[in-house]
């Protein structure tokens, strides 16, 4: 019975980041659009093609449980991403749009690693030891993509947001 109920909240935090990484693929590009650095452009760019990775990882521990793919709206990504959205809008063209850009772009990872970081210890103590080490894969990129975005902030994006004042 214990299990049980840890199953249905695994498939539940499953369908949840589902329908988070695939609304993450759509934003991205804007991201990058948006973005004045190019290194910053580069870096979103770069992560929707891992983001594509995470979706397809997606699709395999939903077919390991033999259950179709199916996302669940996540309302908690769609609010970070609204609140990113309206710092694009305010910070058009201003110096400080890019420090913006990644900080959205730190929430939405910090989302992430929240949602796989439960993900792969729920699927641990399930017994599926499969599908942890596929969720760790993603886990560490998202990781790896936080601390990107930190470097790239501190090293040049949170300097010329103020410089060009
Ligand atoms: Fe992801
Ligand atoms: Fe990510």
């Amino acid at each position: 019975m214990k299990s049980k109920d840890l199953d249905a909240l695994f498939l539940e935090a499953l369908k949840d980041i589902y329908y988070a990484e695939r609304k993450i693929l759509r934003t991205l590009p804007k991201m990058a659009r948006a973005a004045q650095s190019e290194q910053l452009k580069q870096a979103f760019q770069q992560h929707r093609e891992e983001t594509e990775g995470h979706k397809e990882r997606l699709d395999q521990v939903f077919e390991m449980l033999g259950r179709r793919p199916q996302g669940k709206t996540c309302p908690a990504i769609d609010g970070i991403i609204d609140e990113g959205e309206e710092v694009m809008d305010t910070f058009k063209g201003t110096p400080a749009l890019d420090a913006g850009l990644v900080a959205t772009a730190q929430a939405v990872e910090h989302y992430e690693m929240a949602r796989y970081g439960t993900l792969c210890a729920w699927a641990k103590v399930l017994g599926m030891q499969d599908a942890a080490n596929v969720l760790s894969q993603t886990l560490e990129e998202e990781k790896k993509t936080d601390a990107m975005l930190n470097k790239l902030a501190d090293s040049e994006i949170n300097k010329t947001a103020i410089a060009a004042e």
